[in-house]
């Protein structure tokens, strides 16, 4: 009757499938997360996700200690620390949430084998998307490859059982006991690394990490701060469908960090959507079906085609779970013997598309974006990640790479499925021989230029109908603190084009 639930990208304490199974399964249930040392010490000193993460903690430790218990917060190994610390507290089973990263997969089934080992149970249980792994398949059997039969299928199968809230209940007598002395006297035994007193949450400098610009964003891990940004959102789902397009315009939700770090539930959102919708889940294939197809169509509920973008994000995620090759290389792998630019002038250029100095506006407003603030807007990240592959040559790999260091919704399966599509190595991914023009996006998307702006203060004073034009901008260089275009766009096209036939043949 005594259970571990080791929390890792579900930081809440409701609408929780693993800590609501656990509480089913045992009366007594102690709740832990491990700062995993192999994750922590690849990273920067200063890094947003860190300290949005204690934030979290912070929170569902409060919510324990509001009952008399509290979180342990840990470091160093996860494979070692989990089992050390279920060990110390005699517990019968450990609970956890399923997390398909490959890295994860490897982890938790060395903990799992430990556990075993020791007579300790190990649980893991869906609970970061709607639908998972071979849950939605083709006909033949197989998973999908392509997003629009999978959404169909997806909306289809919908049942109010796939969004119920799993609720926890903090309050239960006796449900959250305080820590045992036995947990403590690990951690002075050095059996168990706890980096605050235990229970409770290390602060960023007990953890070797340095203050960021977090806060300054408006954006906390904590409850509040994640219901103001739901709150803040939810008058603008109606116009979802229309604006999202928009980088000037708050447009998309900005709630990735919080489906990311599980801040909020993935089922309280489609909930919440499904409301604006007026349907039930059982009803959304049908009145999907009943709307126009497309999800640009301005007819199409804005609530609809948000829900389209969570299922965009169960659609990677079962790809990445399907087809684990995705992370070393492309979806499909002929792809993998595409040549990249390398050397110096390569190494130049990436380090100017990293900086946001392409001497392209909108590219490198969207980079400084990114750097500024942890976020980059949808349409941007499109623009920004086939400017690098199919303007630069440069490989796809790298980008993704450099958008895993920064964004603060980083994740593995939507980060990876974004970065092949937009190289068009990916599964349902953009044909290869469509290349983004980035000046018609920056006129067509900014057409006023006030993203640019807002990013390039430098720019401040080129008019809006110059900014979309190698040629028109060029006017305005006198004096101006702003590159040159690194690269020509119509020849880099031409390069790109060749780069591609060279693989795939004449399109
Ligand atoms: P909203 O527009 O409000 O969408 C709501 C949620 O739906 C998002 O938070 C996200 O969870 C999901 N979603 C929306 N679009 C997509 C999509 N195309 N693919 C998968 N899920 C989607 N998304 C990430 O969550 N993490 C990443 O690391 C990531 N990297 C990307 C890299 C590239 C090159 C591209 C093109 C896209 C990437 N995306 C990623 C998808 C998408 O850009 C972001 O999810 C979205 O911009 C997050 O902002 P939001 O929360 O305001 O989104």
């Amino acid at each position: 009757d005594r259970a571990l639930l080791w929390l890792r990208r579900d930081l809440r304490s409701h609408d929780h499938a693993a800590w609501a199974l656990a509480q089913a399964r045992a009366r007594h249930v102690w709740v832990a997360f491990v700062l995993d040392s192999d994750i922590l010490d690849a990273l920067p000193r200063q890094d947003r996700r860190v300290e949005f993460i204690l934030q979290a903690l912070g929170q569902i430790h409060t919510d324990l200690a509001a009952v008399g218990s509290g979180l342990v917060v840990l470091h160093g190994r996860a494979a070692q620390q989990i089992p050390r610390l279920a060990q110390a507290l005699g517990a019968q089973a450990v609970f956890a949430s399923h997390d398909d990263d490959p890295h994860a997969l490897a982890r938790d089934a060395q903990v799992a084998q430990t556990l075993t080992g020791q007579g300790c149970a190990w649980h893991s249980v869906k609970d970061h998307v709607i639908f998972e792994r071979r849950e939605v398949l083709t006909g033949a059997g197989q998973p999908y490859g392509v997003y629009t039969p999978y959404w169909r299928n997806w909306s289809q199968r919908l049942s109010a059982a796939d969004v119920r809230d799993h609720a926890v209940d903090l309050a239960r007598p006796g449900g959250h006991p305080p820590w045992p002395d036995a947990v403590i006297q690990a951690a002075a035994q050095g059996q168990i690394t706890v980096p605050a007193q235990a229970p409770g949450v290390p602060t960023l400098a007990q953890t070797g990490f340095e203050p960021t610009n977090l806060n300054q964003l408006g954006l906390t891990g904590d409850r509040a701060g994640v219901r103001r940004w739901l709150d803040d959102f939810r008058p603008r789902l109606a116009a979802y469908g229309r604006q999202r397009d928009q980088p000037a315009l708050k447009g998309p939700s900005y709630l990735g960090v919080h489906l990311r770090f599980g801040t909020l539930s993935v089922r309280e959102l489609i909930r919440l959507a499904l409301d604006e919708l007026g349907c039930s889940p059982g009803e959304l294939g049908r009145h999907s079906a009943r709307t126009p197809a497309s999800s640009a169509a301005p007819e199409r509920p804005g609530a609809l085609v948000w829900i389209q973008e969570l299922v965009w994000r169960d659609f990677y995620h079962q790809i990445l779970a399907n087809f684990p090759h995705v992370a070393q290389g492309a979806f499909r792998r002929a792809d993998d013997a595409l040549v990249w630019e390398e050397g110096a002038v390569a190494d130049r250029h990436f380090a100017a598309w990293c900086a946001g100095r392409t001497g392209y506006p909108l590219v490198d407003a969207a980079q400084r974006q990114l750097l500024q603030t942890g976020y980059m807007h949808n349409r941007l990240r499109m623009v920004s990640a086939s400017f690098l592959i199919k303007d630069l040559g440069i490989g796809w790999q790298r980008g993704e790479a450099f958008f895993a260091q920064h964004l603060l919704d980083f994740d593995l399966a939507s980060n990876n499925g974004g970065w092949q599509w937009a190289a068009s190595t990916g599964c349902d991914a953009q044909p290869w021989f469509r290349i983004f023009n980035p000046w018609t996006q920056s006129r067509t998307f900014d057409a006023e230029g006030r993203f640019i702006r807002r990013y390039l203060p430098e720019l401040a004073r080129v008019p809006a109908a110059d900014l979309h034009e190698a040629k028109t901008l060029a006017r305005h260089r006198t004096g101006l603190d702003y590159p040159l275009p690194l690269v020509d766009h119509a020849q880099a096209r031409v390069a790109t084009l060749a780069r591609y036939e060279a693989v795939r043949g004449k399109a």
